[in-house]
C-alpha cells in the first residue's frame, strides 16, 4: 500500500530559494553619483540565485552598530552577473539609518546577508507605451527596467534626484525619454515636481502602463490619481511607496512590490 505523509510526519519542506538567507561579501564600492554609491557583493552561495526579471528586490542585512541583530530593508538588484556570481546594488546616501549609514562606509572583504529575489517588473505584451517614474531610491529598478526594454516602446520617464550631478546615463532599446527632476536643495520628500510630472503625463490609447515607486505620501497621490480619476486598470498600474519620510523600515501594505 502506498503510503502517505501527514504534515506532522516530520518530513521537512525545502526552503524556497527567495526565503533563503545567503552570506555574500563586498566586492568592489564605488560612487555612482554624489549621492548613490554601488555595492558590488559576491558569494558562491548566488550560484543557483533566481534573477529572472529586471528591478527585481532583495531584503538585505547589515550589522547594526551596537546590536547583535542586523537591520534588513529592501533593495533592487542593479545588475546580476551569474557567472560571476555577483550582483550590484545602488544604495542611496541619505544620511539616516542602518543601511545608508553602512553603505556610506562599506568596503571589500564587509559581509552582508541577502534573502531574495522578489517581485520584478513584467511588461504585457500588448502594451505600446510605458510611463515610469520614481525618485532616486527607484533609479536603480528604473534603469534596469529601461535596460530590458523592447525597441519599438514609447516610454515617458520621470526621475526626482538630490541634484543636478546625480543624473545617470542610462541605455535602452526603447524610445526613451526622460525628464530628471533635481531637488537642489530642498529635502527629500518634500517636492512635488515628481507627483505633478506624473499626474499630468499623456498617456496615448488604451494600452499603456504605469510603473510609480518614491516616498509613501507622493506615491499615494499619484496612486488615487490614475486609479480614481484616470480610472486606470489595476493589472496596470504597478505603485509602491520605497520610504516614508520620518519613519524607519517602512512597508507600503497597499504597495504592488
Ligand atoms: C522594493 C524596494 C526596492 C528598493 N530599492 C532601493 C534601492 O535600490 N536603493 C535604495 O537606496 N533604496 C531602495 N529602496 C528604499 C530603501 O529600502 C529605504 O530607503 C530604506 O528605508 C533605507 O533603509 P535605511 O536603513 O537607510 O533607513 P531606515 O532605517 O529605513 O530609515 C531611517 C530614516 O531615514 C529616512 N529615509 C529612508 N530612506 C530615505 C531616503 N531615500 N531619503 C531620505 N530619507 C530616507 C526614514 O524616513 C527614516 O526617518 C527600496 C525599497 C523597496 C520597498
Amino acid at each position: 500500500m502506498q503510503q502517505h505523509k501527514s504534515p506532522s510526519s516530520g518530513a521537512e519542506r525545502p526552503i524556497p530559494p527567495e526565503r533563503r538567507l545567503r552570506v555574500a561579501e563586498v566586492r568592489n564600492v564605488v560612487a555612482v553619483t554624489p549621492h548613490m554609491r554601488r555595492v558590488t557583493l559576491a558569494s558562491t552561495a548566488l550560484m543557483d540565485f533566481p534573477v529572472r526579471r529586471p528591478a527585481q528586490w532583495v531584503k538585505l542585512f547589515v550589522p547594526t552598530p551596537q546590536s547583535e541583530k542586523p537591520s534588513g530593508r529592501a533593495y533592487t538588484i542593479r545588475h546580476f552577473r551569474e557567472a560571476l556570481c555577483e550582483m550590484d546594488i545602488d544604495l542611496v546616501l541619505h544620511g539616516d539609518g542602518p543601511c545608508s549609514t553602512w553603505a556610506a562606509g562599506a568596503k571589500p572583504g564587509d559581509v552582508v546577508q541577502i534573502a531574495g529575489p522578489r517581485s520584478g517588473f513584467r511588461l504585457d505584451p500588448d502594451v505600446t507605451h510605458l510611463l515610469i517614474g520614481g525618485d532616486e531610491t527607484a533609479l536603480p529598478a528604473i534603469g534596469s527596467i529601461l535596460e530590458a526594454l523592447p525597441s519599438g516602446l514609447a516610454v515617458d520617464a520621470f526621475v526626482e534626484i538630490p541634484e543636478d550631478a546625480d543624473v545617470q546615463v542610462i541605455r535602452s532599446r526603447a524610445d526613451v525619454e526622460i525628464t530628471w527632476l533635481p531637488r537642489n536643495g530642498r529635502e527629500p520628500g518634500t517636492a512635488t515636481d515628481l507627483a505633478a510630472a506624473m499626474m499630468s503625463a499623456h498617456l496615448p490609447g488604451e494600452n499603456c502602463e504605469v510603473w510609480f515607486a518614491a516616498e509613501a505620501a507622493t506615491v499615494r497621490t499619484v496612486r488615487r490619481h490614475f486609479q480614481l480619476d484616470r480610472a486606470m486598470p489595476r493589472h496596470r498600474l504597478t505603485m509602491s511607496g520605497y520610504w516614508k519620510k520620518g519613519e524607519t523600515d517602512f512597508r507600503d501594505g497597499e504597495g504592488d512590490q
